[in-house]
């Protein structure tokens, strides 16, 4: 048989075979017949769109072996599957390469599938194929994406368990205990610190609710309220004090900061709290605290023997003794008064410390008081003067002495720390209930830093320390004495520009006179 070569006898059967080569012709998938009874199977036919696809023309496919289509690319395992198919006359599919007339590789999805004459015998095969190209191309693409996504993720993974490894290891190394805590309080994970230092295992801690931890050791309400905020507010806990008698290790005072915690998004939602012994240190500050009691106590008798000795010698003075002589005792006595005030500073802190600060509140001119207080300190500092604007009010409860104090702390102070600058100014005023008094000078100024710490005990700037005298608890002494009244004392200040320092007192204590 040869293509076209068709004879029909009866006229219907060759209209049906015209509709059906047409249809054959229409369709968009290339199709072929090859003849099995024929050596080397060739093809007897080709539709239009085979001649599309492999850009062959009907006159170079006739009559050939389909092999032509895969040119020299002879190694694909499809071929084997084609070859069995042809030589058991089966049907089979496959994806082969195949390459057009002008060499360009298509994808060729090919359906073959075995006629057989009455006798069982193979006598055509059909082969449907369509160009799957574009599928092949988006299928391959796909595959690159999916590797490396698969390399990202693989990557992603190994930075994560190195940034978690690393974690572990900051976590572990730190000399300060941690616990990882979930959204129900309870423990997921605690470092090797905590468990040496609360001797407990981990199988004690780790999967139990933190409030059942020990014997109930931080089933605190207050610190419950707080760690309860965290989360839903973001707002950390800061060094809240347990004072405990914690199981093995008796009573120590442990110092908690916790905060929420976020790795990349991964963890949400969970606790950090870190747990600081500061037993140790506590009782060193005591200490320190009781030795510095003890010591101005001991150094204030026999100060007050000499002070009475030096005033028996002013009283005792001959009228004709000698200038000098009356310069060292005049001397003497100015020293002995500022080694006590030291010491009464000294003092102060211990009652402060002890809780035994006295206030003695009676009504007095405010602004009285003000005034003789900057007139006491002009008179004996040239240097600078300081000026006095607005005024509070006249009357005002509380303890003069003491607010003289703070008064000559600050102007000392001012003084002080301007060595280069002549002006200080005082300024009162009266704000809604409070009394305000600002003293403002235009020297050296304080870091942000060191304004944070200044009112602390014992704390002077780094800068100062050798250039002035001073033991750093003048403001401290201040901010308690302003507390104690109900007030409060604060800082204004820019390095190099000067310094305000402000407090306010109610003075709706006027009322309890
Ligand atoms: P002292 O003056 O004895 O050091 P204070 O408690 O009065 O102690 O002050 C604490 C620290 O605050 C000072 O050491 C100084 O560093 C800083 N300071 C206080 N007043 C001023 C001021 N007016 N200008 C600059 N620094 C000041």
């Amino acid at each position: 048989m040869q293509d076209g070569d068709f004879s029909f006898s009866n006229g219907t059967l060759k209209r049906d075979f015209e509709l059906l080569t047409q249809a054959v012709n229409a369709s968009i998938s290339g199709i072929i017949i090859t003849d099995n009874q024929q050596p080397d199977n060739p093809i007897i036919y080709c539709n239009e769109a085979f001649e599309r696809i492999t850009g062959y023309d009907r006159r170079d496919i006739i009559g050939h072996n389909c092999r032509f289509l895969q040119m020299d690319d002879r190694n694909q395992k499809e071929r084997e599957i084609l070859r069995n198919a042809v030589r058991n006359g089966e049907k089979c599919v496959v994806e082969i390469r195949n390459y057009r007339k002008n060499g360009e590789l298509f994808w060729n999805e090919l359906y073959m599938s075995p006629i057989q004459d009455e006798q069982g015998n193979v006598t055509y095969f059909i082969g449907v194929q369509n160009d799957i190209t574009l599928r092949k191309k988006a299928e391959q693409e796909l595959r690159q994406e999916k590797d490396k996504m698969e390399k990202r993720i693989e990557e992603r993974t190994r930075l994560l368990k190195e940034s978690e490894e690393y974690l572990a290891s900051i976590v572990q190394t730190v000399r300060e205990s941690l616990i990882v805590l979930d959204v129900d309080y309870n423990v997921i994970s605690v470092n090797q610190h905590f468990l040496r230092t609360f001797k407990v295992s981990s199988e004690e801690t780790e999967g139990k609710n933190m409030y059942q931890l020990g014997n109930g050791q931080w089933n605190i309400p207050r610190l419950k309220e707080l760690l309860e905020k965290i989360l839903p507010t973001n707002n950390p806990v800061i060094e809240f004090e347990v004072e405990h008698d914690f199981p093995h290790i008796g009573k120590k005072i442990m110092l908690l900061n916790a905060h929420r915690i976020e790795l990349e998004g991964q963890f949400k939602d969970r606790i950090l709290i870190a747990i600081e012994d500061i037993t140790e240190r506590r009782s060193i500050e005591r200490r320190k605290d009781d030795f510095l009691s003890i010591a101005s106590h001991e150094l204030k008798t026999p100060l007050t023997t000499i002070k009475g000795y030096v005033s028996m010698l002013e009283r005792l003075m001959p009228e004709n003794a000698g200038e000098k002589f009356k310069g060292v005792v005049n001397k003497t006595s100015t020293y002995i008064d500022r080694l006590n005030n030291l010491i009464e500073e000294l003092l102060d802190v211990s009652r402060i410390q002890t809780g035994n600060i006295e206030l003695h509140k009676e009504a007095f001119d405010f602004d009285k008081m003000v005034r003789e207080t900057v007139d006491g300190l002009q008179t004996a500092n040239k240097s600078h003067r300081i000026v006095i604007k607005g005024k509070t009010t006249s009357n005002f409860v509380g303890d003069e002495s003491h607010l003289v104090q703070v008064m000559s702390n600050l102007l000392s102070n001012a003084i002080k720390y301007s060595p280069e600058r002549d002006e200080i100014l005082v300024y009162l005023s009266l704000v809604s209930n409070y009394l305000k008094v600002s003293v403002t000078d235009y020297g050296m100024g304080i870091s942000p830093e060191d304004q944070q710490k200044i009112f602390e005990r014992f704390y002077r700037a780094s800068d100062i320390q050798q250039r002035f005298p001073g033991m750093g608890i003048g403001l401290y002494i201040c901010d308690q004495i302003i507390k104690n009244h109900g007030g409060s004392l604060w800082v204004e200040s820019e390095k190099g520009k000067g310094s305000t320092f402000s407090f306010t007192l109610p003075v709706s204590e006027r009322s309890a006179v």
